[in-house]
């Protein structure tokens, strides 16, 4: 995803790390995510309010110990990435439907990231496009290699399948309290990256399409994030912002909250307070299967931790 964080946030939390707990608390979050995954898939079916899915991922979550890093993501069929329900939301999911369910957890700000494709219809091998593509993501990956590597090993998985990597949706770094880290991992061959080193904890999360490749915003968003502290005058406004200081820097859904008018939620994002994540949906209306995990880089290769 795109980076849109302020330096100061940023150098607070690389100050902050420390490797061992990074490791630690990231392998325990890791497992607390696993187990809601493997729940929550059966949970995706015809009928079954999209709702009621993304609910019991997010209690599940504390259930086990950990906390939720951003809302549940269920982006279906051309939607990417980026679809959290609303508040009451009664849509249900559909026969056909590609449903790719999005989750994270954290203890203490350290973030375990992963994404699988549930597939109502017919689209298995698109599915397992993703799923081969991050598989060969994560074999090339050792402690010195150039994150390119991974780049070209996704964009060929995806090809040998006949399908596109979504060019402008990449994996990334995972710091404390913030789930878009630097390095970007892009899902396509690039000249240079950059070197991962030992302790890296990074998210891959390559996304495949039958479309031409490239998602873009919708005008739907319940996802936000908080950018900077400035002073603010209204009430309101002042009340959102005490309520979601707990999320530090990670996104939250606007249904998390107790009241969110649009006009204060849009003042907010205008004043660079706060950022919105809307829905990213595949510009050629091409279907679009995802596949993620986080993994910590090792000398010889990777700890899957999802
Ligand atoms: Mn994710
Ligand atoms: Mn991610």
């Amino acid at each position: 995803m795109e980076k849109l964080i302020n330096d100061s946030i940023l150098e607070d939390s690389m100050e902050n790390v420390d490797e061992s707990e990074a490791i630690k608390k990231t392998i325990k979050a890791g497992e607390v995510l696993k187990k809601v995954k493997e729940e929550a898939v059966k949970l995706i079916k015809p009928g079954v309010k999209i709702l009621e899915v993304a609910e019991f991922v997010e209690s599940r979550i504390k259930e086990l110990g950990a906390e939720p890093a951003f809302p549940c993501n269920l982006s279906i069929n051309s939607d990417a990435a980026h679809f959290t329900p609303k508040k009451n939301d009664s849509r249900v999911f559909k026969d056909g439907d590609l449903v790719k369910l999005d989750i994270g957890s954290h203890i203490d700000g350290y973030i375990a990231d992963t994404a699988v494709t549930v597939d109502l219809g017919d689209n298995e091998n698109l599915v397992e496009a993703a799923k081969a593509a991050l598989k060969a993501g994560i074999e090339v990956v050792h402690a010195g290699v150039d994150t390119a590597e991974i780049g070209k090993a996704i964009e060929n998985a995806i090809k040998e399948f006949g399908y596109k990597p979504v060019v402008n949706l990449t994996g990334h770094g995972l710091l404390p309290y913030l789930a878009h880290a630097p390095p970007t991992i892009y899902n396509f061959s690039i000249e240079r990256g950059v070197k991962l080193e030992e302790g890296t904890i990074i998210a891959i999360e390559p996304f495949a399409t039958n479309g031409i490749g490239k998602v873009v915003e919708k005008a739907e968003c319940e996802i936000y994030s908080v950018v900077s502290k400035k002073p603010v005058r209204m009430k309101m406004a002042r009340q959102i912002l005490k309520e979601v200081e707990r999320y530090k820097t990670l996104p939250f859904a606007k249904r998390w909250l107790t009241k969110a008018p649009d006009v204060i939620i849009g003042k907010l994002v205008r004043d660079g307070i706060l950022r919105g994540y809307p829905v990213l949906t595949e510009v050629s209306n091409g279907l679009v299967s995802q596949a993620e995990h986080t993994i910590i880089v090792e000398e010889n290769g990777a700890r899957i931790v999802t």
